[in-house]
């Protein structure tokens, strides 16, 4: 605004207007939050562009703050790129907003400087340097008193940050600088955090395996600005890549359950205890939110740092001090925010580090960047549980994908020492592709893994779902603890431990509602649990750094806890007979009002409902899948003993009833289709998970049943975190469909495995879109082995996978033997030349193809020819794509010899080549014989501007 009004007398009284007019704003925005920092910067630039002259600038510092946002800056005079002032003391003043950012973490050199030359007294140096202050405000205080000292000391200063900037101190220094106390800290943070880190709950207690033993790497990917996707790896969660907000510093890693967020954090902060990672960060503070929920206290920062971390044996204000000077070398990490009861909202501000406040408060502000701005911080959740008032304040999201099938292979040898063992288990899997699908998600691969001898002794049931897998887990449990312990478990051993389920399974479902994930000693008894329950395995000691005395519990994963929940909705006799519908129903309530009500009445309806918030969602949506799976058909023998058939029977239909209505509601919504357009429904954040629970039924007429009443011919799944697992049970369920359907899965992670799964539902896709799904050349040869001998499949997109020419023969081969298929985009993959070839062989025989979309390859001009000779005869090419290929005069002028010869080809797309006057010549040579081609266009090619204002002259249809 001041710029404005001096650069433009004319706009003076507008700027002085928007003043007035936004002063409330500009006062919130100026003292609001309790910091005197943006006010203090606003008055380190007008000094400096001395529309506030030094007398005004001093009598607003002798204010008290709450009057300094009403006062006027002085006279409007200062003259904006001017000559650098001649007098040191001037200098200092002019580049006051950059010298407060360079000397904040500087103020004792040059305080040094200036006590040896004399310019400052030991009291001058102590009344810059009170504790109350800031760095930034230390560093003005500082300014003022050189300037109060005079044009020495001003030189003095500049002397000083001259020589500071040619011998920049080696960052490795600074630790010679530290305290002894923060090194002692340092050294206790870190082995406190190394000894937390060092090994996976989910082998605790074995002893076998330690973090380094079995950490196997998961996929990371991040979205850049421009869209695009970058994979990332663990040094890079921390890092630049994929910044999209450069003023906040909380990278979100976002995943689904047993994706592997949590151990991540851990493989971080082992490394950075060991000093492999992050050597930048001196302290690292490790936090999970599942147990800030337990910490009822007001704290301050200070507190929640030291009584939640690590305690500093000596020098706590030292050390405490030491952080908030230097935010740059502390890392904040918060485990599991999707577990934290109170879902995140920025509406109550605090910034002060030593002030008391209620834990979400803290945690709230450390997020969003109000207290301890400077400090990164990583948070983990799961996706859904993040809204869109926390994204505003995240420097980027990583999104983390879990295994790739590499990943399994890898993590299958690192936990069997016997390779032969190894080999056998990858077979079974390679043998059951629905289970290798699940083994994507880390939690379901470590069971699958550790169940290895239930999994090859060959069982009555082959895996086919998760319910399957957690029932494997459960078994694998209670035989290792059975008295003949070697011995195969009886065929009612459920019943045998029904009595352990149910107290655990009520535990779990009653902290599932009250978002509890640890738990005492004290709840486990009021459960009745006895030590030889715990003693099973599925509960396990909360690793914690805290203060604490007692101990606590945790089920070994989050969705064991949901598991157990759902055993005890389903063989619970007591429970109110709508459990089960409320289970499936909170969903929607929760959608359409914010307040959910929870699961209270499962147990007893005389329960008060009691509120509950969004984050609990994805639990009660996997504890409803459980429910599904155990009320299968499959299992019904398993639990003859220990349910009533007839309330069984109950359960099974209420479910049926569930799912059928949930997907009437999608149905719903689906609306009219707009004249010339397809009926196309856009799948809503439930409908996936609906999919998933009618996939644990395996019940072939449910899913039909349902699937019977979808009449749409588009279904759009984009964003909708779909991989392998995902895809069987969408490939299971609509199959059923009546009528062919375009699916749409694009920006998903369905990867090879899931693109395998999809093949039983293939039959009834016109079209199928996979762009950005991680796709190589394998996934395509089973897609199209299958594509080839489905009637209605006719339309393909790939954009933006990994195919290479690897994969075009099987495209050449389709494109042959199916002469119905429209339409094939293969757009950003690696399809060279040679590729090209092999799809213009295919191509020359084929009398269908309407779209061809090659976008982003490198088939270069040979390629172009290739094609461009096959398609001569094309009675139906309307639309061509080769951007961006590298295409050069010569290929535009076989592309020429198309255009001369095609009766059907409307649009030619050939921007981002290299295509000179001689190929634009031979292309408008060539449209003077053809009348259907309606555009070319030639965006960013080897022309000069004249050229193509002259070459654009000769023929309208030619765009530059
Ligand atoms: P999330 O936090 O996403 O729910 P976890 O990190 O708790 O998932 O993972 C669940 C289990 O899966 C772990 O206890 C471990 O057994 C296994 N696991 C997850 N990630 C890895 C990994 N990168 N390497 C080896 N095992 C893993």
């Amino acid at each position: 605004l001041t710029l404005r009004s001096i650069s433009n007398k004319n706009t003076t009284m507008t700027a002085h207007q928007l003043i007035l007019k936004q002063r409330a704003e500009l006062l919130a925005v100026l003292c609001g939050g309790g910091s005197a920092e943006p006010l203090d910067c606003v008055l380190d630039l007008l000094l400096a562009c001395e529309v506030l002259v030094w007398e005004d600038y001093l009598s607003i510092r002798v204010l008290p703050e709450e009057q300094k946002a009403g006062l006027c800056f002085g006279k409007e005079c200062a003259v904006v790129g001017k000559d650098r002032p001649d007098t040191a003391t001037l200098t200092l003043l002019a580049d006051r907003p950059v010298l407060v950012r360079k000397l904040r973490d500087n103020i004792d050199g040059a305080l040094n400087a200036l006590l040896t030359t004399g310019c400052f007294t030991i009291k001058d140096c102590d009344a810059v340097q009170l504790p109350v202050y800031t760095p930034s405000q230390q560093v003005r205080k500082l300014l003022d008193q050189v300037r109060f000292k005079g044009e020495t000391a001003a030189k003095t200063l500049l002397q000083y940050l001259e020589q500071t900037e040619t011998t920049r101190p080696n960052p490795e220094d600074k630790e010679n600088h530290l305290s002894a106390n923060c090194l002692l800290y340092q050294k206790k943070l870190r082995s406190s955090v190394a000894a937390q880190s060092h090994s996976l709950s989910t082998y605790g207690g074995t002893g076998r395996f330690s973090l380094d033993d079995i950490y196997t790497d998961g996929l990371l990917e991040v979205t850049d600005g421009s869209g695009e996707t970058l994979t990332l790896g663990l040094e890079d969660v921390v890092g630049p890549l994929g910044t999209l907000n450069e003023d906040a510093d909380t990278v979100l890693v976002s995943g689904e359950a047993g994706s592997g967020k949590s151990t991540l954090l851990q493989r971080l902060h082992l490394l950075w205890a060991r000093e492999a990672l992050l050597t930048n960060t001196f302290l690292l503070f490790p936090f999970s939110c599942r147990k800030l929920n337990a910490e009822h206290r007001e704290l301050s920062l200070k507190e929640l740092l030291f009584l939640h971390c690590c305690w500093p044996d000596r020098g706590q204000d030292e050390v405490f001090q030491f952080i908030l000077d230097h935010p740059n070398l502390a890392l904040f990490t918060f485990d599991g925010l999707d577990e934290f009861k109170q879902g995140f909202t920025d509406e109550e501000r605090h910034c002060c580090p030593t002030k008391q406040v209620p834990i979400p408060v803290l945690l709230f502000n450390l997020l969003q960047g109000t207290l301890m701005k400077g400090v990164m911080k990583v948070a983990t959740s799961r996706p859904q549980a993040v809204g869109p008032s926390l994204k505003r304040y995240l420097r980027k999201e990583v999104l983390l994908k879990g295994f790739s099938p590499g990943g399994i292979d890898c993590f299958v040898k690192k936990h069997h020492s016997d390779p032969a063992m190894a080999r056998r288990v990858i077979e079974s899997l390679q043998a059951n592709t629905v289970l290798l699908s699940l083994c994507h998600i880390p939690v379901f691969c470590w069971i699958v893994t550790k169940c290895h001898q239930e999994l090859l002794g060959g069982q009555d049931v082959i895996p086919q779902t998760i319910t399957d897998v957690y029932l494997l887990v459960l078994q694998h449990f209670f035989q290792r603890k059975s008295p003949q312990s070697q011995g195969v478990l009886g065929k009612a051993w459920l019943e045998e431990h029904l009595d352990t389920v149910l107290k655990l399974g009520q535990l779990a479902l009653e902290g599932l509602e009250t978002s509890c994930y640890v738990f005492s000693g004290y709840e486990l008894q009021r459960n009745g649990l006895k030590e030889q329950d715990v003693s099973l395995g599925f509960l396990i000691y909360c690793n914690d750094l805290s203060v604490t005395d007692c101990k606590r519990y945790e089920f070994l994963h989050i969705t064991l806890q949901c598991f157990f929940a759902a055993l005890y909705v389903v063989l619970n006799r007591n429970s109110d007979r709508s459990a089960v519908s409320r289970l499936f129903q909170s969903q929607y309530r929760q959608l359409s009002s914010l307040s959910q009500r929870c699961l209270g009445h499962c147990i007893d309806s005389s329960v008060e409902e009691v509120e509950s918030h969004v984050t609990e969602t994805p639990n009660l949506q996997i504890t409803a899948q459980f429910v599904s799976g155990l009320l299968s058909q499959r299992h019904h023998n398993l639990l003859l003993e220990c349910c009533p058939i007839a309330v069984r029977e109950r359960k099974v239909k209420q479910v049926v009833k569930s799912l059928s209505k949930g997907m009437q509601r999608h149905f719903k919504s689906i609306p009219r289709p707009v004249e010339g357009e397809k009926k196309s429904m856009h799948a809503m954040p439930s409908f996936v998970w609906l999919i998933k629970c009618i996939y644990e039924m395996q019940d072939n007429s449910i899913a039909q049943e349902t699937m019977a009443k979808l009449d749409v011919e588009h279904l759009k799944l984009t964003y909708c975190n779909i991989g392998p697992v995902e895809c069987t049970a969408l490939a299971y369920v609509l199959k059923y469909l009546r009528n062919p359907v375009g699916l749409q899965l694009d920006n998903n992670s369905v990867g090879d495995v899931g693109a395998e799964q999809l093949l039983p539902c293939l039959h009834i896709c016109h079209s199928l879109y996979l762009r950005n799904n991680n796709i190589s050349d394998e996934g395509i040869r089973k897609l199209l082995e299958k594509g080839m001998k489905c009637e209605s499949f006719q339309k393909i997109a790939l954009f933006n996978n990994n195919l290479t020419d690897a994969c075009t023969q099987h495209f050449a081969l389709l494109l042959k033997s199916k002469q119905n298929f429209l339409s094939l985009r293969l757009g950003n993959n690696n399809i060279t030349s040679q590729g090209a070839e092999q799809l213009a062989e295919g191509l020359s025989y084929n009398q269908s193809l309407e779209f061809l979309g090659l976008w982003g390859n490198k088939i270069g001009d040979s390629g172009a020819e290739a094609l461009a000779a096959a398609l001569k005869n094309s009675t139906t090419l309307i639309w061509l794509s080769l951007v961006d290929n590298g295409v050069g005069s010569a290929g535009a002028c076989a592309l020429a010899k198309l255009i001369s010869q095609s009766k059907t080809l409307e649009q030619l797309w050939l921007n981002k080549n290299c295509i000179s006057r001689e190929g634009v010549e031979c292309l408008i040579e060539a449209l003077k014989m053809n009348s259907s081609v309606k555009e070319v266009w030639l965006r960013g090619n080897n022309l000069s501007p004249e050229e193509e204002e002259e070459l654009s002259k000769q023929e309208s249809r030619l765009t530059f």
